[in-house]
């Protein structure tokens, strides 16, 4: 039995992985030369990131292979990832062996749901703690900052491409805000560093990714700040961005990103709700919280799911209805405090 072994925030080696786990990808992928990858709807950098860095690192292994990622629209801002533009969307095509990357419910894969009926073998690589399997090779590690960090772990290093440990890269900057995020661990920073060692651009790609704002998202910014509500005391904060607006700018949902983020900056905030309209009275949640909410647990009461610090889902009803609904859920953790 192979034992990988990780360092935590204190610096002592823990072994946070099951047996099965320490396998390594190049194991995981067999006599497989169809492969196909996935991951969640509204591709973030950390799904994007270890698709594509996933894509790279297994033609690099072995060029003959066949290697199709499959994401809904990726956010224009990573572009620089190699491999960017043979992204697209599930329709047809059979595959021995599917890769389902930072996500573990065939919900949550959208239209690319339908690529599990024709694949073989499904393995999944995920770190959402309310995570449940696909049922078929899952590995789930809660621990790890980003699918990517899990990613990192068990590529062969020797065979990891400068290509590759950008996408690794980005998708690790993304999910941990900058290393800012409670998730960052001593291995986030180790597996950074190392990927850094094989050459990565670090401020061009945490700048160019994550911090540049095209100036519609700016404005959307400024519009969900400017029309943000406080409760609780100033405790919880909340904000949308409706349909309407959504269509008058012709915006994309990636357009809003990091809107929630500065939502819970806002002094004296525990917890930042972000919503966007998707259709009438159907919104999609964002939370983020900073000690006292474990916003995992009121998203997994309303069937979505993610971490402790940041997790969504969707909900049905009115503005009104969905506030106060995810509020009685976030005033009985800050009463319980
Ligand atoms: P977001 O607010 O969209 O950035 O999502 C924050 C975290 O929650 C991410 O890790 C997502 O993967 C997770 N998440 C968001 N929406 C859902 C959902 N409907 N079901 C399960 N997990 C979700
Ligand atoms: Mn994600
Ligand atoms: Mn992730």
């Amino acid at each position: 039995m192979r034992k990988t072994e990780f360092i935590d925030r204190e610096g002592n080696a823990i072994d946070m992985i099951q047996a099965e786990f320490a396998m390594k990808i190049d194991d995981l992928v067999g006599d497989a030369r169809r492969i196909a990858i996935t991951g969640h709807t509204r591709p973030d950098g950390d799904c994007t990131g270890a698709c594509l860095g996933l894509r790279r690192y297994l033609l690099d292994l072995d060029p003959s292979l066949t290697v199709d990622v499959y994401l809904e629209p990726v956010p224009a801002a990573y572009d620089m990832l190699e491999g960017f533009e043979t992204v697209c969307l599930y329709t047809e095509g059979e595959y021995e062996l599917c890769f389902v990357l930072d996500v573990s419910s065939r919900e949550r894969l959208g239209k690319n749901a339908t690529l599990l009926d024709h694949v073989s073998r499904v393995v999944c690589i995920d770190h959402h703690a309310t995570s449940e399997g696909l049922g078929g090779q899952d590995f789930v590690v809660p621990e790890a900052a980003a699918a990517c960090e899990l990613l990192y772990d068990i590529m062969n290093k020797e065979h990891i491409s400068l290509e590759t440990a950008e996408c690794l890269y980005l998708g690790i900057i993304h999910d941990t805000n900058v290393f800012k995020n409670s998730n960052t661990t001593r291995h986030t920073m180790e597996v950074a560093g190392a990927l850094m060692a094989k050459g990565v651009n670090q401020t061009r790609i945490i700048n160019d990714s994550f911090y540049v704002k095209t100036y519609l998202q700016n404005q959307l910014l400024g519009m969900a700040l400017m029309k943000s509500l406080i409760f609780c005391d100033g405790r919880c904060i909340v904000s949308v961005i409706s349909r309407k607006t959504m269509d008058f700018y012709q915006a994309t949902h990636a357009d809003l990103d990091g809107i929630v983020e500065q939502l819970r900056v806002t002094k004296g905030v525990e917890c930042a709700i972000f919503l966007t309209e998707l259709q009438f009275r159907q919104y999609k949640v964002s939370m983020r919280s900073n000690e006292a909410v474990d916003v995992s647990q009121v998203a997994a009461y309303f069937g979505g799911g993610g971490h402790v610090r940041a997790a969504g889902c969707t909900m049905e009803g009115s503005f009104y209805d969905v506030v106060n609904n995810l509020s009685e859920q976030i005033v009985k953790q800050l009463d319980e405090e």
